[in-house]
């Protein structure tokens, strides 16, 4: 069966080689990739602000806390720091000027909660817990998403700070958007954790593209583009251009992939590789794309894969923090 596994991974892998081609990309020689192990509890977030925000995830972990206290401290971290600009309180707005907010979070029960274009709550992870928690539905956007936050206690405060202010009106200059792979003015916190009871959870929250028009929702509120959570599976967390993530329903098919017997390094190539073809199929420039993935089962074994060089995570658990460098299609 594994035999014939990897044969069938080798013939996929072969035909995307041969697809690549025609993007003037050289076949990239695919190596088994080791399997990473890591102790329970683990957490793995997206990016180098990921280090900090495991920290926050770590204490909730480290004293036997539920996986879904952990994801959702861990990404307030970036949400509440106005030198992230990518996330939260100080991210970049839109093109007319409006700091709108993207997120989700699930948990072990695959109970959900989204919040979608929200504006002025700094937090609007804990507003898409509330969701989760509070209402029958499981995602609310723009004034009705606002309208609920304020109903629940959230403060309403400026979130564009001048700085994000002044990039702005530099871009109204030209105003052309033209999102560029790992320039930072996107990126998203994407958190996945294994408790010690042995539950899976994650979160997703970001500012969205810079200067996108007002009211695009990208993947990261989408639950199954975005983040996905099985419990009895894995979990998976994206970042990039969500348009991309959403185009393949992305963390979804990291999971199944998972379900399916790919460890999650496998799951991730495999659906960077779909979108690579997706790309191709539709004509565009693979190169104006990054999106990343990484994905946790729950063994503890994780794994991430990226369009383009550049993107890195980081992962806790239990022998330290450290930010890995995610391999990448593209080389
Ligand atoms: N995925 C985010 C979005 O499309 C942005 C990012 O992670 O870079 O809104």
């Amino acid at each position: 069966m594994s035999n014939r596994r990897n044969f069938l991974r080798t013939a996929a892998v072969a035909s995307v080689a041969v697809a690549l081609n025609s993007f003037g990309v050289k076949p990239e020689e695919k190596k088994p990739e080791a399997v990473k192990k890591g102790k329970k509890p683990i957490v793995l977030s997206t990016w180098r602000f990921g280090l900090k925000a495991n920290e926050a995830a770590w204490e909730v972990l480290n004293a036997n806390g539920r996986a879904l206290d952990a994801v959702e401290a861990g990404v307030k971290v970036p949400e509440g720091d106005p030198k992230e600009r990518s996330v939260g309180y100080g991210g970049r707005p839109d093109r007319d000027g409006r700091v709108t907010l993207d997120s989700c979070i699930m948990d072990e029960q695959s109970n959900i909660g989204a919040v979608a274009c929200l504006e002025y709550i700094k937090h609007p992870i804990m507003v898409a817990r509330a969701v989760m928690e509070k209402t029958p539905h499981v995602m609310l956007v723009g004034d009705g998403a606002l309208q609920f936050a304020l109903s629940q206690g959230f403060k309403k405060e400026n979130l564009l700070l001048e700085e994000s202010k002044k990039d702005w009106q530099n871009w109204l200059k030209t105003s052309q958007y033209k999102p560029i792979a790992n320039i930072e003015n996107h990126d998203t916190i994407g958190m996945i954790a294994l408790d010690a009871h042995g539950n899976l959870s994650g979160a997703c929250t970001t500012s969205g593209m810079a200067y996108k028009m007002h009211g695009r929702v990208g993947d990261s509120p989408i639950i199954g583009a975005g983040l996905y959570v099985d419990n009895e599976i894995g979990a998976a967390t994206a970042t990039g251009h969500g348009e991309e993530v959403i185009r393949i329903s992305g963390c979804h098919l990291v999971v199944e992939l998972m379900r399916q017997g790919k460890t999650p390094q496998q799951a991730c190539e495999e659906a960077v590789e779909r979108i690579v073809k997706l790309t191709k199929n539709r004509n565009k420039i693979l190169k104006d794309i990054q999106v990343g993935f990484i994905a946790l089962n729950k063994q503890g074994e994780y794994g991430s894969y990226c369009v383009q060089g550049g993107f890195n995570y980081a992962v806790y658990d239990g022998t330290g923090n450290q930010l890995i460098d995610a391999d990448y299609f593209m080389k």
